[in-house]
């Protein structure tokens, strides 16, 4: 049986058509796309056309209001330590309790480190902002605010572009670390008032070690990483060319297919969540179950312990996660799903375009077998028996 993978908001699959893009980066179209001559010319021209394929998926206003990075990492970071360097007036960041650590880890070491005054706003047992507090922590002391798009565990949507123009009444910027929303949801940022938003290539069929951070045109910025021109002095370093070539092709993949493809993820998301809450009892989807990303969802099962579920599972061939992937191997529950206050075992289901009906068949048929192991007792559920290809713990 083929491996299946429900695991798309940790990463994705490269698009076949991306590789072919890129191919050619790493032989004919090795040259350096700052050099005067005709090996970087070429090289060059591709550049801009990824930046402009980058432009139309986000709808930014102008092309050279994208910069490319090495990932949402680099992004979230070269953000918000911008922010403070342009404005050394102001010393306090506003972030939510269910950032990525990209954006959390950062803020807690800056805390610590350099007086800056975090305000971790909290979310209710849905997952939504708690607006109040959000609004109490806007003051002119405030140099950025940097909540997320979408939630990469939950899938969980923030109203970032009514929070960005509340973070515009007091002189703040607003910068949305928006990794799972790329690619999934429609966005026009011209007609937003967000200032900086964070993006990255494996999280949507393009290469990992690659990601763009969009600057809207007349935001100060100062660059995270010091050295060369590139990246008009926003992003020093010999350009990642065969990457960025392949993020551009990913970028024209997902608005050309997203009509289609967020139709598919919806209602393959919507078949394993109903039929895993119509075949095993105590269970429920966490999060808002409708301001969500359309192909993730997010499913808490009372009684069972840990990662069991996602490691049986992934004993059959199949990948979804408990919690985040990025803070697997790390004991207690998610700080996503603490700060929802859920304590039961929560497991990840993310789908992409390249799933099918028949895998999540396949999940449905082993699931409750699985659950029922877990909660040591078979009589729990109508469950079958344990799958052949089940190897007890
Ligand atoms: C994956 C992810 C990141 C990190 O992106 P990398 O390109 O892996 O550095 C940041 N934020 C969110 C919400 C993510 O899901």
């Amino acid at each position: 049986m083929r491996p299946i993978y429900l695991d798309n908001n940790a990463t994705t699959r490269v698009d076949p058509e991306v590789v072919e893009a890129m191919l050619p980066f790493f032989t004919d179209q090795f040259g350096n796309p700052s050099s005067i001559h005709g090996f970087g010319a070429s090289v060059g021209s591709a550049v801009k056309k990824a930046r402009r394929q980058l432009q139309a998926l986000i709808g930014a206003e102008f092309a050279d209001e994208i910069t490319f990075t090495s990932g949402g990492t680099e992004s979230d970071n070269a953000a918000v330590l911008s922010a403070l360097e342009a404005m050394p007036n102001r010393t306090e960041i506003v972030t939510s309790a269910v950032e990525h650590p990209a954006v959390l880890t950062l803020c807690a070491h800056l805390e610590k480190n350099r007086r800056v005054k975090m305000h971790r706003i909290p979310v209710d047992r849905q997952g939504r902002l708690d607006l109040d507090a959000y609004l109490a922590a806007l003051t002119p002391h405030v140099a950025i605010v940097s909540i997320m798009w979408a939630n990469n565990e939950t899938g969980v949507i923030f109203p970032v572009a009514r929070l960005a123009e509340l973070a515009k009444e007091v002189g703040a910027l607003f910068h949305t670390d928006a990794v799972q929303a790329v690619g999934k949801l429609p966005m026009d940022l011209k007609s937003t008032a967000i200032d900086m938003l964070s993006l990255s290539g494996h999280k949507l069929h393009g290469p990992k070690g690659i990601g763009a951070l969009f600057v809207k045109r007349g935001v100060r910025f100062r660059s995270l990483i010091k050295g060369g021109h590139q990246e008009r002095d926003r992003r020093a370093g010999t350009e990642n060319t065969p990457g960025i070539v392949g993020l551009g092709k990913a970028a024209e993949l997902a608005l050309t297919v997203m009509d289609d493809a967020t139709k598919r993820v919806t209602s393959l998301r919507d078949r394993l969540e109903q039929g895993i809450l119509q075949r095993i009892p105590n269970t429920c989807v966490t999060g808002d179950p409708l301001e969500r990303l359309p192909n993730t969802t997010n499913i808490s099962f009372e009684h069972v312990e840990d990662d069991g579920i996602p490691i049986l599972l992934s004993r059959l061939g199949i990948a979804c996660s408990s919690g985040s992937a990025c803070t697997s191997g790390s004991t207690g529950p998610s700080h996503v799903l603490s700060a929802m206050n859920m304590m039961h075992e929560a497991v990840r289901f993310s789908f992409a375009r390249d799933n099918t009906e028949a895998e999540v068949d396949r999940v449905l048929e082993v699931m409750p077998a699985i659950v029922d192991r877990l909660r040591g007792s078979p009589v729990m559920s109508q469950a079958g028996e344990v799958p052949k290809a089940f190897n007890p713990v």
